[in-house]
Protein backbone atom coordinates (compact mmCIF):
# COMPACT_ATOMS: atom_id res chain seq x y z
CA UNK A 1 0.00 0.00 0.00
CA UNK A 2 1.56 3.51 -0.58
CA UNK A 3 -1.00 6.18 0.59
CA UNK A 4 -4.37 3.71 -0.04
CA UNK A 5 -2.84 2.61 -3.77
CA UNK A 6 -3.43 -0.66 -3.36
CA UNK A 7 -1.94 -1.72 -6.56
CA UNK A 8 -1.56 -5.11 -7.93
CA UNK A 9 0.15 -5.76 -11.68
CA UNK A 10 -2.22 -7.81 -13.97
CA UNK A 11 -1.22 -6.42 -16.89
CA UNK A 12 2.79 -7.77 -16.40
CA UNK A 13 0.72 -11.39 -16.45
CA UNK A 14 0.06 -11.26 -20.31
CA UNK A 15 3.09 -12.42 -22.47
CA UNK A 16 6.10 -10.05 -22.69
CA UNK A 17 5.67 -9.09 -25.74
CA UNK A 18 2.74 -6.75 -24.76
CA UNK A 19 4.52 -4.52 -22.41
CA UNK A 20 8.08 -3.05 -21.38
CA UNK A 21 9.83 -2.53 -18.56
CA UNK A 22 9.94 1.66 -17.76
CA UNK A 23 13.24 3.36 -16.63
CA UNK A 24 11.89 6.28 -14.42
CA UNK A 25 13.35 9.47 -15.61
CA UNK A 26 13.59 12.52 -12.86
CA UNK A 27 11.90 15.92 -13.57
CA UNK A 28 13.93 18.64 -12.25
CA UNK A 29 11.66 20.51 -9.65
CA UNK A 30 7.91 18.77 -9.90
CA UNK A 31 5.28 20.69 -8.60
CA UNK A 32 1.41 19.58 -8.09
CA UNK A 33 -0.75 22.08 -9.60
CA UNK A 34 -3.96 20.02 -10.20
CA UNK A 35 -5.15 17.74 -7.74
CA UNK A 36 -8.47 15.81 -8.01
CA UNK A 37 -9.50 15.89 -4.20
CA UNK A 38 -13.52 13.91 -5.49
CA UNK A 39 -11.59 11.49 -7.78
CA UNK A 40 -9.29 10.30 -4.73
CA UNK A 41 -12.74 9.98 -2.49
CA UNK A 42 -14.02 7.98 -5.09
CA UNK A 43 -10.60 5.62 -5.22
CA UNK A 44 -10.54 4.77 -1.52
CA UNK A 45 -6.68 6.67 -1.91
CA UNK A 46 -5.47 9.59 0.64
CA UNK A 47 -6.30 12.43 -0.40
CA UNK A 48 -4.68 14.27 2.05
CA UNK A 49 -1.51 12.35 2.30
CA UNK A 50 -1.47 12.55 -1.83
CA UNK A 51 -2.31 16.03 -2.23
CA UNK A 52 1.04 17.18 -2.73
CA UNK A 53 2.78 14.39 -3.49
CA UNK A 54 4.85 15.29 -6.20
CA UNK A 55 7.52 13.20 -5.85
CA UNK A 56 5.12 10.28 -6.87
CA UNK A 57 3.24 12.07 -9.46
CA UNK A 58 6.07 13.03 -11.25
CA UNK A 59 7.38 9.15 -10.86
CA UNK A 60 10.50 10.65 -9.11
CA UNK A 61 9.64 8.60 -6.05
CA UNK A 62 7.80 5.51 -6.97
CA UNK A 63 6.89 3.10 -3.93
CA UNK A 64 8.36 -0.07 -4.51
CA UNK A 65 4.27 -1.46 -4.72
CA UNK A 66 4.54 0.53 -7.85
CA UNK A 67 6.53 -1.11 -10.81
CA UNK A 68 5.64 0.89 -14.01
CA UNK A 69 5.77 -0.27 -17.68
CA UNK A 70 5.21 0.94 -21.22
CA UNK A 71 2.01 -0.94 -23.23
CA UNK A 72 3.12 -2.27 -27.32
CA UNK A 73 0.00 -1.30 -29.55
CA UNK A 74 -0.14 -0.09 -33.06
CA UNK A 75 -2.81 2.36 -34.61
CA UNK A 76 -4.10 3.35 -37.88
CA UNK A 77 -3.04 6.86 -37.73
CA UNK A 78 -5.18 9.57 -40.01
CA UNK A 79 -5.73 5.67 -42.24
CA UNK A 80 -1.67 4.46 -42.01
CA UNK A 81 -1.35 1.54 -39.57
CA UNK A 82 1.80 2.19 -37.68
CA UNK A 83 3.81 0.38 -34.77
CA UNK A 84 3.16 3.23 -31.33
CA UNK A 85 3.09 2.15 -27.90
CA UNK A 86 3.56 4.12 -24.75
CA UNK A 87 5.81 6.87 -26.16
CA UNK A 88 4.98 9.37 -23.09
CA UNK A 89 2.73 6.67 -20.86
CA UNK A 90 3.89 4.64 -17.97
CA UNK A 91 1.24 2.79 -16.02
CA UNK A 92 2.46 1.96 -12.39
CA UNK A 93 -0.13 -0.75 -11.60
CA UNK A 94 -3.88 -1.10 -11.56
CA UNK A 95 -5.24 0.17 -8.01
CA UNK A 96 -7.97 -1.92 -6.41
CA UNK A 97 -10.90 -0.71 -5.00
CA UNK A 98 -14.19 -2.39 -4.01
CA UNK A 99 -14.02 -4.66 -6.52
CA UNK A 100 -12.81 -2.39 -9.25
CA UNK A 101 -9.42 -2.08 -11.06
CA UNK A 102 -8.53 0.91 -12.35
CA UNK A 103 -5.26 1.82 -14.64
CA UNK A 104 -2.91 4.73 -12.95
CA UNK A 105 -0.87 5.72 -15.76
CA UNK A 106 1.85 8.94 -15.53
CA UNK A 107 1.35 10.48 -18.82
CA UNK A 108 4.76 12.43 -20.01
CA UNK A 109 7.12 11.68 -16.92
CA UNK A 110 9.62 10.54 -19.78
CA UNK A 111 10.76 8.37 -22.64
CA UNK A 112 9.64 4.84 -22.89
CA UNK A 113 10.81 1.83 -25.23
CA UNK A 114 8.52 3.19 -27.66
CA UNK A 115 9.46 6.65 -27.61
CA UNK A 116 10.91 6.56 -31.09
CA UNK A 117 12.05 9.91 -31.84
CA UNK A 118 9.97 11.95 -29.08
CA UNK A 119 10.87 12.81 -25.35
CA UNK A 120 8.19 11.04 -23.64
CA UNK A 121 7.44 14.29 -22.59
CA UNK A 122 4.16 17.00 -22.56
CA UNK A 123 3.23 20.57 -22.77
CA UNK A 124 1.91 21.05 -19.71
CA UNK A 125 -1.06 23.09 -21.49
CA UNK A 126 -2.33 19.81 -23.02
CA UNK A 127 -2.32 17.70 -19.90
CA UNK A 128 -4.09 20.88 -18.30
CA UNK A 129 -6.75 20.15 -20.99
CA UNK A 130 -7.00 16.59 -20.91
CA UNK A 131 -8.07 17.56 -17.43
CA UNK A 132 -10.66 19.52 -18.42
CA UNK A 133 -12.32 17.75 -20.64
CA UNK A 134 -12.32 14.41 -18.85
CA UNK A 135 -13.45 16.05 -16.01
CA UNK A 136 -15.97 17.42 -17.60
CA UNK A 137 -16.74 14.49 -19.43
CA UNK A 138 -17.61 12.40 -16.28
CA UNK A 139 -19.60 15.10 -14.58
CA UNK A 140 -22.11 14.75 -17.69
CA UNK A 141 -22.04 11.13 -17.29
CA UNK A 142 -19.97 10.20 -20.32
CA UNK A 143 -17.72 7.13 -20.13
CA UNK A 144 -14.15 8.29 -19.90
CA UNK A 145 -10.87 8.15 -18.34
CA UNK A 146 -10.14 10.44 -15.67
CA UNK A 147 -7.22 13.29 -14.57
CA UNK A 148 -6.35 12.58 -10.89
CA UNK A 149 -3.35 15.08 -10.82
CA UNK A 150 -1.09 17.14 -12.90
CA UNK A 151 2.24 18.28 -12.02
CA UNK A 152 4.88 20.93 -13.82
CA UNK A 153 7.75 19.12 -14.02
CA UNK A 154 9.77 22.39 -13.40
CA UNK A 155 11.30 21.86 -17.17
CA UNK A 156 10.34 23.82 -20.11
CA UNK A 157 10.29 21.77 -23.57
CA UNK A 158 10.95 23.49 -27.04
CA UNK A 159 7.75 22.80 -29.42
CA UNK A 160 6.56 26.04 -31.27
CA UNK A 161 7.77 27.80 -28.22
CA UNK A 162 9.05 27.00 -25.10
CA UNK A 163 6.32 25.68 -22.73
CA UNK A 164 6.83 24.44 -19.16
CA UNK A 165 6.03 20.00 -19.44
CA UNK A 166 3.34 18.92 -17.18
CA UNK A 167 2.57 14.93 -16.08
CA UNK A 168 -0.75 13.99 -15.98
CA UNK A 169 -2.05 11.22 -13.37
CA UNK A 170 -4.48 9.33 -15.67
CA UNK A 171 -7.12 6.93 -14.40
CA UNK A 172 -9.05 4.41 -16.62
CA UNK A 173 -10.43 1.22 -16.47
CA UNK A 174 -7.99 0.06 -18.36
CA UNK A 175 -5.59 1.24 -21.68
CA UNK A 176 -6.59 -1.54 -24.10
CA UNK A 177 -7.10 0.02 -27.21
CA UNK A 178 -8.07 -1.30 -30.52
CA UNK A 179 -4.85 -0.44 -31.78
CA UNK A 180 -3.26 -3.06 -28.96
CA UNK A 181 -5.07 -5.76 -30.88
CA UNK A 182 -3.76 -4.73 -33.78
CA UNK A 183 -0.41 -5.23 -32.43
CA UNK A 184 -1.72 -8.32 -30.69
CA UNK A 185 -2.94 -9.95 -34.32
CA UNK A 186 0.84 -9.69 -35.77
CA UNK A 187 2.43 -11.47 -33.00
CA UNK A 188 1.59 -15.48 -32.63
CA UNK A 189 -2.19 -16.75 -31.84
CA UNK A 190 -1.62 -17.78 -28.23
CA UNK A 191 -0.64 -14.03 -27.37
CA UNK A 192 -3.88 -12.71 -29.25
CA UNK A 193 -5.71 -15.26 -27.25
CA UNK A 194 -4.40 -13.79 -24.25
CA UNK A 195 -5.19 -10.24 -24.80
CA UNK A 196 -8.49 -11.07 -25.57
CA UNK A 197 -9.30 -13.22 -22.49
CA UNK A 198 -7.50 -10.29 -20.54
CA UNK A 199 -10.01 -8.12 -22.01
CA UNK A 200 -13.11 -10.21 -21.38
CA UNK A 201 -11.76 -10.55 -17.80
CA UNK A 202 -11.58 -7.01 -17.56
CA UNK A 203 -14.35 -5.34 -19.22
CA UNK A 204 -16.74 -7.88 -20.17
CA UNK A 205 -16.36 -11.29 -17.36
CA UNK A 206 -19.97 -12.24 -18.62
CA UNK A 207 -18.99 -13.47 -21.78
CA UNK A 208 -15.71 -15.71 -19.94
CA UNK A 209 -17.78 -18.91 -19.20
CA UNK A 210 -18.63 -18.90 -22.80
CA UNK A 211 -17.06 -21.44 -25.34
CA UNK A 212 -14.69 -20.25 -27.83
CA UNK A 213 -17.20 -20.72 -30.53
CA UNK A 214 -19.60 -17.67 -29.29
CA UNK A 215 -16.78 -15.95 -26.82
CA UNK A 216 -14.61 -14.08 -28.94
CA UNK A 217 -17.56 -13.10 -31.35
CA UNK A 218 -19.77 -11.89 -28.81
CA UNK A 219 -16.57 -9.76 -27.46
CA UNK A 220 -16.10 -8.10 -30.41
CA UNK A 221 -20.16 -6.98 -30.61
CA UNK A 222 -19.88 -5.57 -26.88
CA UNK A 223 -17.42 -3.61 -27.91
CA UNK A 224 -19.06 -2.32 -30.70
CA UNK A 225 -22.32 -1.69 -29.01
CA UNK A 226 -20.11 0.24 -26.52
CA UNK A 227 -18.06 2.18 -28.92
CA UNK A 228 -21.30 3.11 -31.25
CA UNK A 229 -22.83 3.84 -27.89
CA UNK A 230 -19.91 6.23 -26.48
CA UNK A 231 -19.77 8.44 -30.26
CA UNK A 232 -23.98 8.79 -29.85
CA UNK A 233 -23.19 10.60 -26.45
CA UNK A 234 -20.35 12.36 -28.56
CA UNK A 235 -22.69 13.89 -31.17
CA UNK A 236 -25.44 14.52 -29.27
CA UNK A 237 -23.52 16.47 -26.15
CA UNK A 238 -21.48 17.92 -29.68
CA UNK A 239 -18.16 16.39 -28.58
CA UNK A 240 -15.28 16.61 -31.11
CA UNK A 241 -12.74 14.39 -30.41
CA UNK A 242 -10.56 15.15 -32.89
CA UNK A 243 -7.67 12.37 -33.33
CA UNK A 244 -10.48 9.48 -33.64
CA UNK A 245 -6.68 7.01 -34.78
CA UNK A 246 -7.92 3.33 -33.57
CA UNK A 247 -4.99 3.52 -30.78
CA UNK A 248 -7.03 6.34 -29.00
CA UNK A 249 -10.23 3.95 -29.38
CA UNK A 250 -10.54 2.22 -26.09
CA UNK A 251 -12.03 -1.90 -25.87
CA UNK A 252 -14.10 -0.19 -22.58
CA UNK A 253 -15.92 2.30 -24.17
CA UNK A 254 -14.16 5.35 -22.32
CA UNK A 255 -12.85 8.39 -24.27
CA UNK A 256 -9.27 8.43 -24.10
CA UNK A 257 -6.33 10.69 -25.67
CA UNK A 258 -7.61 14.52 -25.36
CA UNK A 259 -5.55 16.07 -27.63
CA UNK A 260 -7.12 18.44 -30.15
CA UNK A 261 -10.73 18.45 -28.69
CA UNK A 262 -13.47 20.46 -27.90
CA UNK A 263 -17.53 20.79 -27.96
CA UNK A 264 -19.11 22.58 -31.07
CA UNK A 265 -20.54 26.34 -30.29
CA UNK A 266 -22.43 27.37 -33.53
CA UNK A 267 -23.77 24.43 -35.28
CA UNK A 268 -22.23 22.97 -38.32
CA UNK A 269 -21.65 19.52 -38.95
CA UNK A 270 -18.34 20.41 -40.75
CA UNK A 271 -16.34 21.89 -37.48
CA UNK A 272 -13.15 20.23 -36.41
CA UNK A 273 -10.22 21.78 -34.45
CA UNK A 274 -7.03 20.23 -34.66
CA UNK A 275 -4.50 22.00 -37.05
CA UNK A 276 -2.82 18.42 -37.62
CA UNK A 277 -5.73 16.63 -38.94
CA UNK A 278 -5.59 18.79 -42.79
CA UNK A 279 -8.56 17.19 -44.12
CA UNK A 280 -11.26 17.46 -41.49
CA UNK A 281 -10.89 13.67 -41.56
CA UNK A 282 -12.39 13.87 -37.60
CA UNK A 283 -14.68 16.13 -38.23
CA UNK A 284 -17.89 16.31 -36.31
CA UNK A 285 -20.18 14.78 -38.66
CA UNK A 286 -17.33 12.23 -39.45
CA UNK A 287 -16.91 10.28 -36.03
CA UNK A 288 -20.16 8.17 -35.84
CA UNK A 289 -18.80 6.46 -39.89
CA UNK A 290 -15.03 6.48 -38.66
CA UNK A 291 -15.99 4.87 -35.46
CA UNK A 292 -17.09 2.03 -36.89
CA UNK A 293 -13.91 2.01 -39.72
CA UNK A 294 -11.68 2.01 -36.48
CA UNK A 295 -14.15 -0.63 -35.11
CA UNK A 296 -13.25 -2.85 -38.59
CA UNK A 297 -10.17 -2.64 -37.37
CA UNK A 298 -10.95 -4.36 -34.27
CA UNK A 299 -12.67 -7.02 -36.06
CA UNK A 300 -9.90 -7.35 -38.75
CA UNK A 301 -7.47 -8.32 -35.78
CA UNK A 302 -9.82 -10.80 -33.99
CA UNK A 303 -10.99 -13.36 -36.88
CA UNK A 304 -8.32 -15.63 -36.02
CA UNK A 305 -10.11 -16.22 -32.71
CA UNK A 306 -13.23 -16.76 -34.93
CA UNK A 307 -12.68 -20.75 -34.95
CA UNK A 308 -14.33 -20.69 -38.42
CA UNK A 309 -12.57 -20.72 -42.03
CA UNK A 310 -10.81 -17.18 -43.04
CA UNK A 311 -13.62 -16.47 -45.05
CA UNK A 312 -16.25 -17.49 -42.84
CA UNK A 313 -14.76 -15.20 -39.97
CA UNK A 314 -14.54 -12.22 -42.17
CA UNK A 315 -18.38 -12.86 -42.78
CA UNK A 316 -19.25 -13.04 -39.15
CA UNK A 317 -17.19 -9.98 -38.17
CA UNK A 318 -19.08 -8.31 -41.02
CA UNK A 319 -21.96 -9.57 -39.62
CA UNK A 320 -21.17 -7.78 -36.10
CA UNK A 321 -19.96 -4.88 -37.57
CA UNK A 322 -22.94 -4.42 -39.59
CA UNK A 323 -24.74 -3.37 -36.46
CA UNK A 324 -23.07 -0.81 -35.53
CA UNK A 325 -25.22 1.64 -37.31
CA UNK A 326 -28.58 0.06 -35.37
CA UNK A 327 -26.56 0.53 -32.00
CA UNK A 328 -25.31 3.96 -33.04
CA UNK A 329 -28.71 5.43 -34.38
CA UNK A 330 -30.68 3.74 -31.34
CA UNK A 331 -28.84 5.40 -28.32
CA UNK A 332 -28.44 8.67 -30.58
CA UNK A 333 -32.22 9.32 -30.93
CA UNK A 334 -32.86 8.16 -27.59
CA UNK A 335 -30.15 10.92 -26.60
CA UNK A 336 -31.68 13.44 -28.58
CA UNK A 337 -35.11 12.43 -27.82
CA UNK A 338 -34.08 13.02 -23.94
CA UNK A 339 -32.83 16.73 -25.10
CA UNK A 340 -35.61 18.01 -26.64
CA UNK A 341 -38.00 16.26 -23.47
CA UNK A 342 -39.67 13.10 -25.74
CA UNK A 343 -38.61 9.92 -23.66
CA UNK A 344 -40.54 7.52 -26.11
CA UNK A 345 -38.51 8.70 -29.07
CA UNK A 346 -38.36 5.34 -31.82
CA UNK A 347 -35.46 5.24 -33.88
CA UNK A 348 -37.33 3.91 -36.44
CA UNK A 349 -39.73 6.33 -37.25
CA UNK A 350 -39.35 8.63 -40.09
CA UNK A 351 -41.14 11.24 -38.23
CA UNK A 352 -39.35 11.17 -35.34
CA UNK A 353 -36.32 11.14 -36.96
CA UNK A 354 -37.01 13.68 -39.27
CA UNK A 355 -37.98 16.05 -36.32
CA UNK A 356 -34.27 16.20 -35.33
CA UNK A 357 -32.80 16.37 -38.43
CA UNK A 358 -35.11 19.67 -39.07
CA UNK A 359 -34.25 21.32 -35.84
CA UNK A 360 -30.59 21.12 -36.52
CA UNK A 361 -31.11 22.52 -39.95
CA UNK A 362 -32.34 25.45 -38.48
CA UNK A 363 -29.44 25.73 -36.20
CA UNK A 364 -27.04 25.66 -39.20
CA UNK A 365 -29.67 28.09 -40.62
CA UNK A 366 -29.00 30.61 -38.07
CA UNK A 367 -25.88 30.13 -36.50
CA UNK A 368 -27.44 29.07 -33.79
CA UNK A 369 -25.11 27.65 -30.51
CA UNK A 370 -26.08 24.04 -30.03
CA UNK A 371 -26.08 24.17 -26.71
CA UNK A 372 -27.55 27.28 -26.08
CA UNK A 373 -30.13 26.41 -28.62
CA UNK A 374 -31.16 23.07 -26.47
CA UNK A 375 -30.83 24.67 -22.90
CA UNK A 376 -32.85 27.67 -23.81
CA UNK A 377 -35.60 25.08 -25.49
CA UNK A 378 -35.43 23.20 -22.20
CA UNK A 379 -35.65 26.45 -19.99
CA UNK A 380 -38.59 27.70 -22.03
CA UNK A 381 -36.66 30.78 -23.33
CA UNK A 382 -38.47 30.63 -27.00
CA UNK A 383 -37.65 34.41 -27.27
CA UNK A 384 -33.90 33.70 -27.47
CA UNK A 385 -33.89 31.30 -29.71
CA UNK A 386 -32.23 33.17 -33.06
CA UNK A 387 -35.04 31.00 -35.60
CA UNK A 388 -38.06 32.03 -33.35
CA UNK A 389 -39.72 34.27 -35.96
CA UNK A 390 -39.17 32.19 -39.06
CA UNK A 391 -42.60 30.72 -39.85
CA UNK A 392 -40.89 26.95 -40.83
CA UNK A 393 -39.69 27.34 -37.40
CA UNK A 394 -42.83 28.04 -35.38
CA UNK A 395 -44.54 25.24 -37.56
CA UNK A 396 -41.90 22.74 -36.41
CA UNK A 397 -42.23 24.17 -32.99
CA UNK A 398 -46.23 23.47 -32.95
CA UNK A 399 -45.43 19.82 -34.26
CA UNK A 400 -43.05 19.71 -31.88
CA UNK A 401 -45.31 20.63 -28.47
CA UNK A 402 -47.91 17.96 -30.30
CA UNK A 403 -45.43 15.44 -30.08
CA UNK A 404 -44.33 16.07 -26.61
CA UNK A 405 -47.94 16.00 -25.47
CA UNK A 406 -48.70 12.32 -27.00
CA UNK A 407 -46.40 10.41 -24.89
CA UNK A 408 -47.34 9.44 -21.04
CA UNK A 409 -44.36 10.59 -19.05
CA UNK A 410 -44.98 12.31 -15.96
CA UNK A 411 -43.89 16.72 -15.93
CA UNK A 412 -41.18 15.55 -13.74
CA UNK A 413 -39.52 12.62 -15.11
CA UNK A 414 -39.33 14.98 -18.73
CA UNK A 415 -37.67 17.31 -16.59
CA UNK A 416 -34.71 15.68 -14.75
CA UNK A 417 -34.48 13.54 -17.74
CA UNK A 418 -33.97 16.95 -20.09
CA UNK A 419 -32.47 18.58 -17.63
CA UNK A 420 -29.98 16.18 -17.64
CA UNK A 421 -29.58 15.69 -21.67
CA UNK A 422 -28.74 19.36 -21.93
CA UNK A 423 -25.72 21.00 -19.78
CA UNK A 424 -26.35 24.62 -19.38
CA UNK A 425 -22.12 24.80 -19.29
CA UNK A 426 -19.46 23.50 -21.71
CA UNK A 427 -16.24 24.21 -21.31
CA UNK A 428 -16.25 25.81 -24.38
CA UNK A 429 -12.79 26.41 -26.33
CA UNK A 430 -12.18 30.08 -25.85
CA UNK A 431 -12.93 30.09 -22.18
CA UNK A 432 -10.10 26.46 -22.10
CA UNK A 433 -7.69 28.54 -23.83
CA UNK A 434 -7.59 31.42 -22.39
CA UNK A 435 -7.02 29.46 -18.96
CA UNK A 436 -4.15 27.48 -20.55
CA UNK A 437 -2.64 30.75 -21.58
CA UNK A 438 -2.49 32.01 -18.24
CA UNK A 439 -1.63 28.47 -16.31
CA UNK A 440 1.30 28.38 -18.71
CA UNK A 441 2.42 31.47 -17.56
CA UNK A 442 2.00 31.10 -14.01
CA UNK A 443 -1.47 32.15 -12.93
CA UNK A 444 -3.56 29.43 -12.22
CA UNK A 445 -6.75 31.61 -11.32
CA UNK A 446 -8.59 31.45 -14.58
CA UNK A 447 -8.33 27.75 -14.88
CA UNK A 448 -9.53 26.86 -11.58
CA UNK A 449 -12.78 29.11 -11.92
CA UNK A 450 -13.12 27.27 -15.14
CA UNK A 451 -12.60 24.05 -12.81
CA UNK A 452 -15.57 25.12 -10.66
CA UNK A 453 -18.02 25.76 -13.27
CA UNK A 454 -17.24 21.85 -14.74
CA UNK A 455 -18.14 20.13 -11.88
CA UNK A 456 -21.93 22.19 -12.06
CA UNK A 457 -22.66 21.33 -15.80
CA UNK A 458 -26.27 22.47 -14.87
CA UNK A 459 -26.18 24.93 -13.52
CA UNK A 460 -27.66 28.31 -14.96
CA UNK A 461 -26.34 30.50 -12.63
CA UNK A 462 -22.98 30.21 -13.13
CA UNK A 463 -22.91 33.93 -14.98
CA UNK A 464 -22.62 35.31 -18.07
CA UNK A 465 -19.02 34.43 -19.43
CA UNK A 466 -19.49 30.64 -18.43
CA UNK A 467 -22.74 29.88 -20.26
CA UNK A 468 -22.93 32.52 -23.25
CA UNK A 469 -21.53 31.71 -26.85
CA UNK A 470 -18.68 32.92 -27.65
CA UNK A 471 -18.44 36.41 -29.42
CA UNK A 472 -16.46 37.64 -32.12
CA UNK A 473 -13.43 38.62 -30.31
CA UNK A 474 -13.39 35.29 -28.22
CA UNK A 475 -12.41 33.24 -31.35
CA UNK A 476 -9.42 32.23 -31.46
CA UNK A 477 -7.90 32.30 -35.09
CA UNK A 478 -6.10 29.09 -34.32
CA UNK A 479 -9.52 27.06 -34.03
CA UNK A 480 -11.49 27.40 -36.89
CA UNK A 481 -14.46 25.51 -38.16
CA UNK A 482 -13.68 24.30 -41.92
P1 LIG B 1 -1.33 10.58 -28.99
O1 LIG B 1 -1.34 11.71 -29.95
O2 LIG B 1 -1.15 11.00 -27.56
O3 LIG B 1 -2.48 9.66 -29.15
O4 LIG B 1 0.00 9.77 -29.33
C1 LIG B 1 0.22 9.02 -30.49
C2 LIG B 1 1.49 8.21 -30.32
O5 LIG B 1 2.64 9.06 -30.25
C3 LIG B 1 1.53 7.38 -29.06
O6 LIG B 1 2.22 6.21 -29.33
C4 LIG B 1 2.30 8.26 -28.11
O7 LIG B 1 2.87 7.53 -27.07
C5 LIG B 1 3.34 8.87 -29.03
N1 LIG B 1 3.84 10.18 -28.54
C6 LIG B 1 3.17 11.34 -28.53
N2 LIG B 1 3.94 12.32 -28.01
C7 LIG B 1 5.12 11.75 -27.67
C8 LIG B 1 6.33 12.23 -27.08
N3 LIG B 1 6.50 13.50 -26.73
N4 LIG B 1 7.34 11.35 -26.90
C9 LIG B 1 7.20 10.07 -27.26
N5 LIG B 1 6.10 9.56 -27.81
C10 LIG B 1 5.07 10.39 -28.02
MG1 LIG C 1 -3.03 8.09 -28.20
MG1 LIG D 1 -1.03 8.97 -25.73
Amino acid sequence: MYKGFNFTHDYKTLPRTFWSPYEPEESEAPEVVLFNNHLARLLDIDEKELENDAAFFSGNQLPESAVPIAQAYMGHQFGVLNMLGDGRNVLLGEHNTNGEKFDVVLKGSGATKFSRQGDGRAPIDSMLREYIISEYMANIGISTTRALAVVNTGEHLVRQTEVPSGILTRIASSHIRVGTFEYAARQSKDELKALADFAIERHYPYLSPLDEEKKYLMFFDAVVRKQAELIAEWQAVGFVHGVMNTDNITISGETIDYGPCAFIDVYNPDTYYSLIDTEGRYRYKNQPPIGQWDLSKLGEALCPLFNSSQDEAVKQAQEVLDKYPLYYNRKYITLMGNKLGILDMDYEDQYDVQMIDELLGFMFKYEADYTRTFRDLYLTHYDKLPMFNDSDFINWFEKYQARKKAHKASKNEINTVANAANPSFIPRNHLVQKSLDLAVSGNYGELKQLLKAVSKPFNDKLGGKYLDAPGEDDMDPNFKTY
